[in-house]
Parts: structure tokens; sequence; C-alpha cells
């Protein structure tokens, strides 16, 4: 099996020690790179420093075009790229899909973005003093980014970073993660195909001390994070003189308000709710963990939540037919089963699920867990959804905010004083009305508060991350 090339300083290479990447589902090898070596990161990184002001200056079309080129390409190579996922993840193959279908409409979109951000044109003559003066103000890169992603989304979670930085013609550093290299890599591929300068990027795999190193430089004065908790907030306290994104964890909660009675809307929410705290095993910053039913509702609801998640197929992530995968590896999954057991012994009771089989864990639902369980307080980061009857949509919104996360919430309501209501109190990112917290466009602005994160991404915000404001007065106009 030929070793896949990194991207050091947009140009194809290998180090010297082999990094083996592993099916998830089954062990066997799925694909191979090298680790590049400190030389060839001290190049990567001095080209990003050297390029930056080129990069700066590119034209608008210039960026577009190679933003439009890659998602052009991710469409073209789709079921190959989707294959790769699967291999090194583990995701089902239609997860995948919906993978790469989203990055090739990520860089569309960034292209668009680059060729309409631009700046303000402000009047100063407000005050009699500035009478004839105008500012322009417009975005000017911070300079190069570095980007570390975790391996739940592979593609997505590099494309939500290289995309915004190409847009505003920053050059970007990537440290995927060492599970789940190699869709990067190809990336790293189609990148190079575009008539981007060379020093513009870079992917580089490297285990975790090298990338503590690379947070410390200087010469990458942009950190954009996405991962857990503890190493977020060893990245934010190594480097406070730095601009750092964090986009950690969460245990993302649902609610079924009162007004959500109807027998279809039980039905809905329960399909959604097994559906998307299950997609990707759990593994998803805002798959749902706990969902809070309101008391009248609770028993008609349970049936149909595990009827639901009994439908759901577990298996082999490469048959097209299956809904749920294993985990990144039988430790994670031994973790997971091991967070289940002590919830039980601490008085839940498991209404399906719960029986592991190496990496793979079932689709898994509990009733009657203590707030303080890990399966309800941590993020699981699995399959496990906990069902928690509630007396009223006030007490829903104050549990959801027991939580040391806050990325998104799922409000199931039709009443639009509920909306704003749940709007104004929970302490997340984004409420999703009507729908699971598991919902995410490039429009909008994604991010997380309390223990989920800092600042946030989505195509504009994290144009207007990695750049920063430069005005220029003209007198006399
Ligand atoms: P992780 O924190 O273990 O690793 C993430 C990346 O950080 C990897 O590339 C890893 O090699 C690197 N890393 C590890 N130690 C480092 C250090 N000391 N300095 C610099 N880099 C270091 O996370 P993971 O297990 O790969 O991913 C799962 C986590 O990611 C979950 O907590 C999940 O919620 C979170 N996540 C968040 C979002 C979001 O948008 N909020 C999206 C996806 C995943």
């Amino acid at each position: 099996m030929e070793s896949r090339a990194f991207y050091v300083a947009g140009r194809p290479a290998h180090g010297e020690v082999e990094l083996t990447v592993l099916h998830p589902y089954d062990g066997r090898v799925v694909g191979r790179t090298t680790v590049a070596t400190p030389d060839q990161v001290e190049a990567a990184v001095s080209a990003a420093a050297e390029v930056a002001a080129e990069a700066a200056a590119l034209p608008a079309h210039v960026r577009a075009g190679a933003l439009d080129h890659v998602s052009r390409r991710l469409s073209e190579r789709a079921d190959e790229v989707a294959r790769l996922i699967t291999a090194e993840n583990g995701k089902p193959l239609k997860w995948a899909r919906a993978e790469v279908a989203r990055a090739v409409a990520t860089f569309r979109w960034a292209a668009e973005e680059a060729r309409r951000f631009s700046g303000e044109l402000q009047r100063l003559d407000t005050d009699p003093s500035a009478t004839g003066r105008i500012a322009l103000v417009r975005r000017v890169p911070r300079g190069p980014v570095l980007g570390i992603t975790p391996f739940n989304f592979p593609l997505n979670l590099v494309a939500h970073k290289v995309a915004p930085a190409v847009a505003v013609g920053a050059p970007i550093v990537v440290k995927p993660a060492p599970a789940t290299p190699l869709t990067a890599l190809l990336l790293g591929e189609l990148l190079a195909e575009t008539a981007l300068p060379a020093g513009m990027f870079s992917v580089l795999p490297l285990p975790n001390e090298c990338a503590a190193e690379l947070v410390a430089d200087p010469r990458l004065p942009v950190v954009s994070f996405t991962g857990s908790g503890p190493v977020g907030a060893e990245i934010r306290r190594s480097v406070p003189e730095k601009h750092v994104t964090l986009e950690l964890g969460g245990n993302a909660a649902a609610v079924i308000c009162a007004d959500w009675a109807a027998d279809e809307d039980l039905t809905f929410a329960a399909q959604r709710i097994a559906t998307f705290s299950n997609y990707q095993a759990g593994q998803s910053c805002i798959a749902v963990q706990r969902v809070y039913v309101h008391e009248w509702l609770y028993d008609g609801f349970l049936p149909r939540l595990l009827a639901a998640v009994q439908e759901l197929r577990t298996g082999d992530p490469s048959d097209e037919r299956t809904d749920v995968g294993p985990l990144i590896s039988a430790d994670a999954a031994r973790r997971v089963e091991a967070w289940v057991d002590e919830a039980v012994v601490a008085g839940a009771t498991i209404e399906v699920g719960g029986r592991r089989e190496d990496a793979t864990y079932p689709p898994t639902v509990l009733s009657g867990v203590p707030a303080d369980a890990k399966v309800n307080a941590a993020e699981i980061f699995g399959p496990v959804l906990v069902v928690t009857r509630v007396q009223d949509d006030e007490a829903a919104f104050a549990a959801v905010n027991e939580s040391a996360y806050g990325l998104q919430a799922g409000v199931f309501t039709h009443d639009v004083r509920t909306a704003f209501l749940a709007a104004r109190v929970l302490e997340v990112g984004g409420v999703i009305v009507g729908d699971v917290p598991s919902y995410r466009a490039d429009q909008m602005p994604y991010g997380g508060v309390k223990g989920s994160g800092v600042g946030r991404e989505g195509l504009r915000s994290a144009m207007e991350d990695y750049t920063e404001p430069r005005v220029l007065v003209l007198t006399g106009v």
C-alpha cells in the first residue's frame, strides 16, 4: 500500500516515521502516511510567514477560483472521498457521503464569500471637526493560521478552517487528528491543483507533542482549534497573546415542550432524536445526549423513541444500509460502556441497548439517570441518550443549563413565545426550534459558551476571526 504524501508549502512530501491508519470496524490497515520531520515543519511555517503579504494581496478572483476548484474536485471525487472517510473514521457510508456533500457546499459558499468580503465605508462628518473626512475600514489577515482538527469529521472540520483562510488570503498550516489524517491529505492534493501560492497551505501529520510546539510558534498568530476541552484549555493557557478560537465538546440537549403534543409531533421528534443521538455513533459535539420531556408527554414519547432507536441498523459502516458504525476505537467504546455501567449502578435503567462488541456500542437509551452521572453531566461522545421527565418547560430549560457546556439546544415547540423564551434563557451558542440541536449551516455563526469554547466558526465568522480591521481615513473628500 502506497504511503500517502503530506503537504509542505503546497508540495507533496514524505517523512521518515510511518503512520499506519486502521479501520475502526475491523482493525485492517486502510492507509499509510508518514509523520512530518522537524525540518519539514520548519519549512511549512517559514513558508507560511514568508508568503503572508503576497497571500493577503491575492485578488478575490484567484481566492474564489481556488475555492471553486476544490469544491468541484471534491464533487467529482465524492465517492472516493466518502469511502476514505468511512475507512479511517468508521462512520457509515451514508454519513460520509453527507459529509462530502457538505464540504462541496462549504467550499462553494466560501468562494462566494471571498467575492463579497470587503469592508465598510464610514462617514466621520457627524462631528464638525471631521467635516470632509471618511474612513475606509478594510479587513486584513492577522497572519498565518494554525488549524488543529479532531477525528470525528475528518473532512468538514478541516474544510471549516481551510476554506475561510483561503477566502481571506491567510496562509494556513493544518494538523489533522492522528487517527484520521488521510482525508485531510487528499484535501491537500486538491489544494495543490489550484493557483494558490505554494506557501499558502501545508497539511502535516504530527504527534500531539509537536502540535503543542506549533501552537507556541509566534509565526502562527491565529490558532483555530477543534477538539476536546482539556486540550483546548491548555492551548488557551499556553498562548494568551494569540488569537485563539476553540470549538470544544458538549452534551447537547433537546426539549419536548408542553405544546408539542400531537401524535405526529411526538413521532417526528422521536425519529429526529433517535437519528441524531446516534449519527456518527454519537461522536459529534452536537449529537443529542439529553432529552427533557414534559411529564404529560413522557409516556407517549418514550415508546416512540425506543421504536425509532430499535429501527437503526448497527454494523459494518461500508454497508450502504448501516446507520450506526463503530466508535473510533475499542478503547472509546469501552469508556462509553464503563460510563453506562456506572450510571446503572447509580440507579439508571437501560431502556434499550447497552451491549458492546469490540469498537461498536449499540444505540442506547437510559432513563432514571442521576443528574451528576457522567452519561448526563459529561460529554459521552457515544451513541447514548439520557431521557428525563420534567414538570414544565421552565424546568426543562433550567436542566439544559445545568451543564458545564453550552453549544446548541433543540426546542420542540410551535409556540413562538416559548421559542423566544428558550433563546433568551438557554446558555448556548444556538437554539434550534422544531428540531434537534445537531443542525449547523455554513452561513450561521457556530460555537459555544461555557466549556464548549471561545469564538465562532461558520464561514463569515471565521473570516472575521482570521482578519482584523484596518482603517484608512481620507481627508478633504
Ligand atoms: P482531541 O482534543 O484529543 O484532539 C484534537 C486535535 O488536537 C488532534 O489533532 C490532536 O492531535 C491535537 N492535540 C492533542 N493534544 C494537543 C496539544 N497538547 N496541543 C495541540 N494539539 C493537540 O480531540 P478528539 O478526540 O480528536 O475529538 C473529539 C473532541 O472534539 C470532542 O470533545 C468533541 O466534542 C470535539 N469537537 C468539537 C467540535 C465543535 O465544533 N465544537 C466539533 C467536533 C469535535
